[in-house]
């Protein structure tokens, strides 16, 4: 054979523009995209959630005053 042209040896995936995370900035990984852990992907989704149905934050508060008075 001749004209051996080593075409396609470097058959490396084409990077897309990687976007960062819509979370915290990083860069977004292909497993999670567009963004960079599942982590931000839940929180993002738990946003949005929460944004549709404004789910007041039980932060704790109820100190359960269920006449427990002495
Ligand atoms: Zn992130």
């Amino acid at each position: 054979m001749r004209g051996g042209g080593k075409k396609n040896e470097s058959n490396v995936e084409p990077l897309r523009a990687t976007r960062p995370c819509a979370e915290c900035g990083r860069p977004s990984v292909r497993e999670h995209y567009p963004f960079c852990s599942e982590r931000c992907r839940n929180v993002d989704l738990n946003r949005w959630l929460s944004g549709s149905y404004a789910i007041p934050v039980a932060d704790d508060e109820s100190k359960a005053d269920d006449g427990d008075e002495r």
